[in-house]
């Protein structure tokens, strides 16, 4: 069955009111989900790819046939304008990003864009206008897969960013940043004009599934956001000596796999010793020279690690350096360790969430709230703006996997939550 056939299947085809059309957000999660398909089903469209282009040149087309003015910005971010009327006010931005993890699913991000986008379709058949600019964000390259640093395009845009650390960043293939940049049609100019005048965004609200399971267990189809965690992400060089697998020793090696196997054994404990909200993640690694009959010599890899309360996280962190120096010098192996990404948990405010809480509640939805585990744009956006997110229930709690799942029903709903929420906070 194609997605669309899935989407519709047992749709609650009363949820299409007030402008808002359940068939046209199918069609469309469905026409994305063919840009970079994978055989597993799932969708590869890595940040400033040619798949991402063509993901965020479809929409442009539907921002522009609902009579949106698109602008594009030096770091690839999309912006479909519909004016207000007071165009004076500083704007509502509502978006999420297209780009996907390798072989990830439909919904992670197309969901928060073509929500934002079917608000707008529901404004322009009802004859709504919103009393101040509400701008369609497409932001470029957000889980950041390909240069493993995220949320490039919301960090170009509110400035937060190391320009020439992020030009220098290599992919997997040897592309730099800035090769990378001027493939995709942009160079390191127009990237650094991307940067905006904050003061002229009122607020930022995002759409997102969940990525977990409290909305199902509450066995309801959204909720609200109380908070983002904060993502740090370091690489780990581990360096000890290559030598031939037959001739030498067992006690005569320095193998830098097996001492990045005992650190992401400990890596693994090391949460629990925080909070309960603190997770620590390996999720990539090289081996050098990776031959069968070779002893790793080289090992680089990566550790994700996060918690919503920024001291904890840190106090993470802090253990994850410590264990890889004591286990490196223990092996008589070299460790070095590069930061990559350390950004503070953004908290969402209270009378924000009070304002979806009646938006939910005049939908009979009892509000659940969750925190964020999960980066996303809102988050770096946060750091300047108000932000506001609405998650849709995803089915069993898997994302970034072909499986990610979220019915129509709760898509759709995500939609009415999101139009009444702006058409409040537009006045
Ligand atoms: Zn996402």
């Amino acid at each position: 069955m194609t997605l669309l056939n899935k989407l519709l299947h047992n749709y609650d085809i009363t949820l299409d009111k007030a402008g808002v059309s359940g068939t046209r957000l199918a069609q469309r999660l469905d026409s994305l989900s063919k840009i970079g398909p994978t055989p597993e089903g799932g969708s590869f469209r890595l940040g400033l790819s040619l798949e991402e282009k063509q993901a965020k040149e479809l929409v442009k087309t539907w921002m522009k046939e609902a009579g949106l003015e698109v602008t594009e910005d030096g770091a690839g971010n999309v912006f479909g304008k519909l004016e207000g009327k007071n165009s004076s006010l500083p704007s509502i931005w509502t978006g999420s990003h297209v780009d996907s993890v390798p072989n990830g699913g439909h919904f992670d991000g197309p969901l928060g864009v073509l929500a934002a986008l079917e608000v707008i379709e529901a404004w322009k058949e009802t004859g709504f206008q919103p009393n101040r600019n509400v701008e369609v964000v497409i932001f470029t390259d957000e889980e950041g897969s390909r240069f493993y640093s995220g949320l490039m395009g919301s960090r170009a845009v509110t400035g937060e960013i190391e320009y020439n650390v992020q030009f220098e960043r290599v992919d997997s293939e040897g592309t730099t940043f800035s090769q990378a940049l001027e493939a995709y049609g942009s160079n390191k100019d127009q990237f650094k004009k991307a940067k905006r005048n904050m003061e002229e965004v009122e607020l930022f609200v995002e759409v997102h599934i969940e990525q977990g399971k409290q909305l199902e267990k509450a066995n309801m189809p959204v909720g609200i956001v109380t908070g983002i965690a904060g993502p740090y992400v370091m690489e780990v060089h581990f360096s000890g000596v290559a030598g031939h697998a037959g001739n030498t020793p067992m006690n005569d090696r320095t193998d830098a796999l097996v001492t990045a196997s005992e650190f992401i054994c400990k890596v693994e404990t090391l949460p629990a010793q925080i909070s309960s909200t603190a997770v620590a993640t390996v999720g990539k690694l090289f081996v050098k020279p990776n031959g069968v009959n070779v002893i790793p010599g080289q090992v680089e890899l990566f550790v994700d690690i996060r918690d919503i309360d920024e001291e904890n996280r840190d106090k993470l962190v802090d253990l994850v350096h410590q264990a890889a120096y004591e286990i490196a010098t223990n092996r008589g192996v070299e460790a070095k360790i590069v930061e990559h990404l350390r950004i503070p948990p953004v908290p969402i405010r209270q009378e924000l969430q009070e304002k979806l809480k009646s938006v939910l509640e005049s939908y009979g939805i009892e509000p659940t709230y969750i925190p964020s585990g999960a980066g996303h744009d809102a988050m770096i956006l946060g750091n300047k703006v108000p932000v506001a997110m609405i998650f849709a229930r995803s089915k069993d709690g898997i994302s970034h996997n072909p499986k990610e799942w979220t019915t129509l029903n709760d898509c759709v709903y995500s939609v009415h939550v999101l139009k009444d929420f702006i058409e409040e906070i537009s006045d």
